[in-house]
């Protein structure tokens, strides 16, 4: 056999007469079809690629990991990180099936209401979550929405803001989330129906419907009506994912009636179970929302419902120091761009707690109180030859008088 017979492809092995054609490289050979092979892969690789840039681009991870990133920055409120995950996890999966439609089965958007007293964390968790996604996101208050026509914002602004966290670019905007804070304001105003003229309540939720269930917008990317003459844009809001947010102050009346109204009734409630009074809200399901007075299409179109628990003493205390970027790791931080070591007594970091509670201040009045205690020291130490600074409860206490904290109760 000749020099040239021996040699054979270095994929499938085929000698050299068994092919039509052997390409030789620097120290090896392929051979005819495993070129074509080769190809083939190539171009499905390449298909499935633009299949699934969702997913590339948008880092999609699995619930479990999505909640453990959560946890990274938000104590408790497991009931709601865990839906949270679900919810956001199936969205993009959504987004993923409608690239390469082939059956009838469509997956609904997951827009999520999140039902909890104010500071306890609903904007975080939004916020956290398109952190996690690396998608742009932007808040907008219900309080300021009215209906298309009266003096307001028009309910298409929430688009302008999202666009604008987009640095305008149209198709990032398409795949962004936006918490809309205080629903709960534009709930219908009682069952009474001489209000004919409700612009700010159910008008409001109307003109959302659309929104939230997917439609296509035009936008004036600069917030409207001010800069007449910019050109409007197309935003499609198929695929944004919406988070709705509310105290719904009251709700937990309208739970402990319905309870109790269904253990008069021979269907006893939540098998067995005691109901815990002091945290009705984890007994919440749409019907209360209804109750309350958000039309049943807006509830239709939140169909993730979950609560946050109330922030005990036990909370706030971890809040301080656990999440990633606790307030008091940020202190540090900063007194450490000064070379001081910054720390606090567990005493002085139990008095914030108390005093938290005590004034009911909540997870925001944490913030205030530690500025409280710590401005006097980020004015002078900076100036100083101090290099360690330790606040113990003597120190804490003696910066948060009375006075201080009135003040503090009256901005919370
Ligand atoms: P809400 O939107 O419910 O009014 P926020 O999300 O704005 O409340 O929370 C206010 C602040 O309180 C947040 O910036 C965060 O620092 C802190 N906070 C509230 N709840 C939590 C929590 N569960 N874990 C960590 N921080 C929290």
């Amino acid at each position: 056999m000749s020099k040239e017979e021996n040699l054979q492809c270095s994929f499938c092995g085929r000698k050299k007469p068994e092919t039509d054609l052997l390409i030789a490289g620097l120290d090896a050979h392929i051979c005819d079809r495993c070129i074509e092979q080769a190809h083939g892969i190539v171009e499905e690789e390449i298909s499935d690629a633009s299949k699934s840039t969702i997913s590339k681009d948008l880092t999609l991870k699995k619930p479990l990991q999505i909640k453990e990133f959560l946890d990274q920055y938000i104590i408790g409120q497991d009931q709601t990180k865990k839906s949270m995950s679900v919810a956001v996890y199936n969205h993009y999966k959504r987004l993923l099936q409608t690239k390469n439609d082939e059956d009838e089965v469509e997956i609904e958007k997951s827009n999520i209401i999140l039902v909890g007293e104010t500071g306890t964390g609903k904007t975080l968790v939004a916020r956290t979550i398109a952190k996690m996604l690396n998608v742009p996101f932007s808040i907008v208050d219900a309080t300021v929405l009215t209906q298309a026509g009266y003096v307001g914002e028009d309910v298409e602004s929430i688009l302008s803001r999202l666009l604008q966290a987009a640095d305008y670019d149209v198709e990032k905007a398409e795949r962004g989330i936006v918490f809309i804070d205080e629903i709960d304001k534009i709930a219908r105003k009682g069952d009474n129906p001489s209000i004919t003229r409700d612009v700010s309540g159910e008008g409001v939720q109307q003109a959302l419907l659309k929104l939230l269930e997917g439609t296509v917008v035009n936008v004036a990317p600069k917030g409207g009506r001010k800069h007449p003459e910019q050109k409007f844009v197309e935003v499609n809001t198929q695929e944004i994912l919406f988070i709705a947010g509310g105290a719904f102050s009251g709700i937990d009346r309208l739970i402990s009636k319905r309870l109790n109204m269904q253990a008069v009734g021979y269907s006893a409630s939540i098998d067995d179970d005691k109901i815990d009074e002091d945290n009705l809200l984890q007994y919440i399901i749409p019907s209360d929302l209804k109750s309350f007075g958000l039309i049943p299409e807006i509830i239709g179109r939140l169909p993730v419902l979950s609560y946050m628990n109330p922030l005990d003493a036990k909370t706030l205390r971890a809040i301080l120091t656990e999440p990633k970027n606790s307030i008091i790791k940020q202190y540090t931080k900063l007194f450490a761009m000064d070379d001081v070591a910054f720390s606090m007594t567990e005493g002085a970091l139990e008095y914030i707690v108390d005093k938290a509670v005590e004034y009911k201040l909540g997870a925001r009045g944490l913030r205030s109180l530690c500025e409280a205690i710590l401005t006097d020291a980020m004015f002078d130490l900076p100036s100083s030859d101090e290099k360690e600074f330790i606040v113990d409860k003597e120190y804490a206490a003696s910066k948060i008088t009375k006075s201080a904290l009135k003040k503090l109760k009256a901005a919370s």
